[in-house]
């Protein structure tokens, strides 16, 4: 398991003792002639050192395959290289090469070669990027936290209410605070679960334990995170554009959940919200033992639909786990950005199409609905 940390993490390459800045120890690492490579897993972080310069770079989480100048991953969805270079200094992710049309008849598989820092895709029978066709798209898979159900509010103000009812508020300058110390807690502790550093009830525990400073039982933080609970239940709603575009699709597709959460605890939700029936499967991560951004997260939602990743869309409010890691799997991705709160990430690489109402999600799916108008935003 990673070791955690504040210092920079100093590991050994060849005879040289190098510093990488990095805040935990990193799961793997590569060497190509002055590049250092570090990963820390599907979840990050990630970074580069020059040891040439000895200047640090920040690079996209995940595992690459580290080049002379630069790196390089394979989009599972498309087979098509990604390169990531950083020469210049600044980390710049793009697809390396595009199949001609007339390679798509040729008889080799799928792979990748490297020719010096060059990435040359061998012809695969796979269709191009773009190839393709939006009615083919039959099932929608939801994200739920955040993306139907309005968690971030929910959470706001059933924790306004438990923190007033416990006495705590006096500790903190204003209630916002108190409210972004939590969700900053909540944001950790949801990141060591994902990563399997913890189980569900463990991060649970340890939000309660982080958030208060103290070394609380089981119980004890058992019984506080309970208090919160009845408040935030109380909270609980749909974005309003939900429900009308689950009408607009209902004839035109079907539909199922994917969620990094527990069935436990969204089944019993969508059931709160009204609109369990609405949903042929709902998968969570807590029970398939696969998180989002894998990949095998998003095809064991096509398998319980019986689809091919390729005819399923996938919607989500996370650039990273849900964006990307959707269109990486082969899906169509589509990033609901409701706020513009991740406008600042960079994912245009990845290809996920970026909506800022589900409205617009007809539109993207080339359904023939009432919205029937294509997307402007972004
Ligand atoms: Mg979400």
């Amino acid at each position: 398991m990673p070791q955690r940390g504040r210092g920079a993490v100093v590991r050994r390459a060849g005879r040289a003792r190098v510093a990488t800045g990095a805040p935990r120890t990193p799961s793997a690492t590569q060497a190509v002639n002055t590049w250092l490579y570090r990963s820390c897993g599907a979840f990050g972080p990630a970074g580069v050192h020059d040891r040439a310069t000895n200047r640090p770079l920040t690079v996209p989480a995940g595992r690459d395959r580290l080049a002379d100048g630069c790196l390089i991953r394979e989009n599972r969805g498309t087979h098509e290289p990604l390169l990531t270079d950083f020469p210049t200094g600044t980390a710049t992710t793009r697809t390396a090469t595009v199949l001609r049309t007339a390679d798509q008849d040729d008889a080799q598989g799928p792979g990748l070669t490297l020719t010096g820092t060059t990435a040359v895709n061998r012809p695969t029978r796979r269709p191009p990027p773009g190839y393709r066709r939006l009615m083919d798209i039959s099932a929608v898979v939801w994200d739920i936290d955040d993306t139907i159900f309005d968690y971030g509010a929910a959470d706001r103000a059933g924790m306004r209410e438990h923190l007033a009812a416990e006495g705590l508020l006096d500790g903190y300058e204003s209630v916002e605070q108190a409210l972004a110390r939590w969700r900053e807690v909540t944001d950790q502790q949801w990141l060591r679960f994902s990563a399997g550093e913890t189980d569900w009830e463990g991060q649970r525990r340890e939000r309660v334990r982080v958030f208060l400073g103290q070394p609380l039982t089981d119980t004890e933080a058992d019984d506080w995170f309970q208090r919160y609970v009845a408040y935030y239940e109380a909270a609980w709603a749909l974005f309003p554009d939900v429900l009308p575009v689950l009408d607009a699709l209902a004839a035109s597709h079907r539909h199922a959940v994917l969620s990094n959460s527990s069935l436990h605890v969204q089944d019993r939700k969508l059931r709160v919200l009204g609109v369990h029936h609405r949903f042929e499967a709902v998968l969570c991560a807590a029970e398939l033992g696969v998180s989002k951004p894998a990949a095998e997260a998003f095809h064991a939602a096509c398998d319980a639909l019986g689809l091919p990743p390729h005819q399923v869309a996938y919607v989500g409010d996370h650039p990273e786990i849900d964006g990307r890691g959707a269109a990486e799997a082969g899906l169509l991705s589509v990033w609901i950005d409701r706020d513009g709160a991740h406008t600042a990430t960079a994912v245009a690489s990845t290809g996920p199409h970026r909506i800022a109402s589900l409205a617009e999600l007809p539109a993207v799916l080339g359904a023939d609905t009432r919205f029937g108008v294509p997307s402007t935003f972004g």
